[in-house]
């Protein structure tokens, strides 16, 4: 995973025409911290884990990112994705760094009360490195609002009332209208800006969605109003697919009461690992990283693929799918909805206001379009593919910000 979010920032570099030097002072973090977390279960068990927490880059604002409760959470997986995380916040050009981390523990096998116990032992290690104006965590994969709220009571018996310590939080205790589906918001207005420019329709559109998460499922519930047909999901329990479009609303409630796609009545099941490969013109791979890989891109159909996961695709796939034509998004663009309205919480606690569900909306939707025109122009100025464009774009706005700090003269054209 490192090695491959080094290969897109190496393009970008390559194209900037970056030294190593350079190159080797914008890839380290600038603070890696590892934390040892013990607690006594429920059960009188003693359960052993270990938190990350990775603060990539803070040239351009504190650092931001989400936490991830996941076995394979480990300081290589949270490097690439606080790296990825810079990049991010730089295209869609919010006042952050980049920052990611979490445990290395499976949420899924665990009892609420450890889960609860834990995330108070990761926050009382982290403290004194996190804060309001350096490092603002949030949600990510098998994280969610509730955790968000448990981080932020536990910061604030340190430190008193810190609502801006974390995003992501519930409405009730200072999060934002509008945060949850914020992600999946931005998947669809980055789709919608796509089709406009090949002068595609929605209602013609046919598409796959890999993961059925609060990414995956927001964005295929968001796309489906559009009038595109939904005719494929897969999540970690299977496939469903129905040719008429399936019924999302329907389906985000059998996933509510099951646990996952598996067993939904109004469709066929397939093996979920298909879905990749499925006949429609756009996929949105919104699971885990290397979804999309050498042995299942040659069977790609999709015309269009929309990064709603960090890293789903692979450096090799993503050679082979840009040789042949194929428009990705990339995940530091198009899932970048997250983080956005994260600053619109973040900016909303520090103010002590709040916005509705409106303005928060219309923001996002400003600024997604932004970004995305910002991206197509790099990409059609120097003739390279969305993603390494995306990648030039944030490398030069973090490169101007770092320089304007200091009193070097560069030898780079930021
Ligand atoms: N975890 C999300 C991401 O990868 C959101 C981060 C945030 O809101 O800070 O973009």
């Amino acid at each position: 995973m490192l090695t491959e979010s080094h290969f897109y920032f190496n393009k970008a570099a390559d194209v900037l025409g970056l030294s190593k030097k350079i190159r080797e002072i914008l890839l380290t973090p600038l603070r890696s911290i590892k934390a040892e977390l013990t607690i006594e279960s429920e059960t009188g068990e003693l359960l052993h884990y270990i938190g990350y927490r990775v603060q990539h880059n803070n040239a351009r604002g504190p650092m931001k990112g989400g936490l991830r409760f996941h076995p394979s959470v480990d300081e290589d997986h949270a490097t690439a994705l606080a790296n990825l995380m810079t990049w991010k916040t730089a295209v869609v050009d919010v006042p952050f760094g980049g920052a990611k981390g979490g445990i290395n523990c499976d949420p899924n096998s665990m009892s609420e009360k450890d889960l609860y116990m834990l995330t108070r032992r990761f926050v009382e290690q982290m403290k004194d490195v996190i804060g309001p104006t350096t490092d603002i965590p949030a949600p990510d994969v098998n994280t969610n609002a509730r955790i968000m709220g448990w981080i932020m009571d536990e910061y604030s018996k340190y430190e008193g009332f810190s609502p801006a310590i974390v995003t992501g939080k519930p409405i009730h205790l200072f999060g934002s209208e509008g945060r949850e589906e914020a992600t999946g918001r931005g998947v669809m207005y980055v789709l919608a800006e796509a089709l406009k420019e090949k002068s595609w329709r929605f209602p013609d559109m046919l598409v796959a969605v890999q993961g059925f998460g609060n990414v995956g499922s927001n964005a295929a519930r968001l796309i489906a109003e559009q009038g595109a047909k939904i005719v494929a999901v897969a999540d970690h329990t299977g496939g469903i697919s129905n040719s008429n479009g399936l019924d999302i609303p329907a389906l985000i409630q059998w996933v509510k009461e099951h646990g996952g796609v598996k067993g939904f009545p109004e469709g066929e099941a397939f093996n979920g690992l298909d879905i990749i490969t499925w006949d429609v013109d756009v996929l949105i791979p919104a699971a885990l990283e290397d979804a999309i890989n050498q042995e299942n891109v040659d069977g790609i159909k999709a015309k269009i693929i929309v990064e709603g996961a960090n890293g789903p695709t692979s450096p090799e796939a993503n050679e082979i799918l840009t040789e042949k034509g194929v428009l990705i998004i990339p995940d530091i663009l198009a899932n970048a909805g997250g983080v956005t309205v994260s600053y619109f919480e973040w900016a909303q606690n520090i103010q002590q206001f709040r916005w509705d569900l409106d303005r928060v909306n219309k923001e996002l939707s400003k600024v997604m379009h932004k970004a995305y025109k910002a991206v197509r122009q790099v990409a059609s100025d120097k003739n390279i593919d969305m993603r390494t464009a995306a990648f030039v774009l944030a490398i030069q706005r973090v490169g101007a910000a770092a320089l304007a700090r200091v009193s070097i003269k560069s030898e780079i054209p930021f």
